[in-house]
């Protein structure tokens, strides 16, 4: 209902700002909710769904999401206003599964043509290279160790490395981490490594963060650690029992992760990022402005 309605308002628009950007879409619609409810139901609200589709010549993801007509996406699940399944009305949201639904409407897919995957941080790399999911958007760090098996769009994004405590505990931030502290993170994650390889304290590795929140709030460990736009949400969710403390200790620049070498759909995905300004803006307010993470839209990086 509210799409068509949508679709309806914004197809002028839609059409006019395809003339002007040849095969690039994702442009504008109107960067405020009008429904007022700042909640995600996958309507094309912060962008246009590309009528008639672009064509990205060279790129085989492309091909291939043409060929099925469906898009299928890697995503976190557990993860409040970046990466979220409602268990109870079966709706995603947060920021990056948004980011997600602007690549797939620049692309020309509406929410119903899309297939969310949960795929964990540890399986993400595998699951590019087997053509499991055509991009994964998920809180998913730009490094050279995975760039030696896949590509990445953006960044999209950039945080910092923090630590999820009780409210109760007396951890102030990285440097109160001793040998008998336990902390806990995901295998497969920066966060997990950065934690083993920079302090002394003790690791639980687990495959969810989700999990290891859970670890903390039955006092089996003393800290969570992964990036802070998380590890907000997490707080923010059981504000009475959790904290997080001290300073971010990385830079974790988020990207959006391509089968190695379709450098044709890194620079139709960058395109989209660097055009689409506003709905950036629009896309980060409703999920993270509104939950105090702090953030403004980084420069992609060059292709190659
Ligand atoms: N951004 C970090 C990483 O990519 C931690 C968060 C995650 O595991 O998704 O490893």
């Amino acid at each position: 209902m509210r799409k068509t309605r949508i679709a309806g308002a914004f197809a002028g628009i839609a059409i006019a700002a395809l003339a002007f950007t040849a095969c690039n879409s994702g442009t504008p619609g109107e960067p405020t909710d009008p429904s007022g409810d700042g909640g995600s139901t996958g309507d094309a609200t912060w962008f246009t769904v590309a009528d008639p589709k672009p064509t990205v010549d060279g790129s085989d993801t492309v091909k291939a999401i043409t060929a099925r007509g469906k898009v299928k996406v890697g995503v976190k699940e557990d993860q409040p206003n970046l990466g979220y399944l409602d268990p109870a009305t079966g709706e995603r949201s947060g920021f990056d599964v948004d980011i997600a639904r602007w690549i797939a409407a620049s692309l020309g897919y509406d929410e119903k043509d899309i297939e969310f995957q949960p795929i964990d941080s540890a399986n993400r790399e595998q699951a590019i290279v087997n053509g499991d999911i055509d991009y994964y958007v998920g809180t998913y760090s730009i490094t050279d160790k995975r760039k030696e098996q896949i590509s990445f769009a953006g960044p999209y994004f950039v945080t910092g490395q923090g630590l999820l405590v009780a409210a109760d505990s007396d951890l102030k931030g990285v440097d109160s981490l001793t040998a008998d502290t336990v902390v806990c993170s995901v295998t497969g994650s920066t966060s997990i490594q950065r934690i083993k390889e920079e302090t002394p304290a003790k690791t639980v590795e687990l495959s969810k963060y989700s999990e290891c929140v859970e670890q903390l709030k039955n006092g089996q460990v003393d800290a969570v650690t992964t990036d802070e736009a998380i590890l907000i949400g997490y707080a923010a969710q059981d504000p009475d029992n959790l904290k997080v403390v001290g300073e971010p200790f990385s830079e974790e620049r988020y990207g959006i992760g391509v089968k190695k070498g379709d450098t044709a759909f890194v620079e139709f995905i960058n395109t989209t990022l660097t055009d689409g300004g506003d709905i950036w803006t629009a896309i980060f307010d409703k999920n993270l402005g509104k939950a105090g993470v702090k953030g403004t839209q980084p420069k992609v990086d060059p292709v190659g």
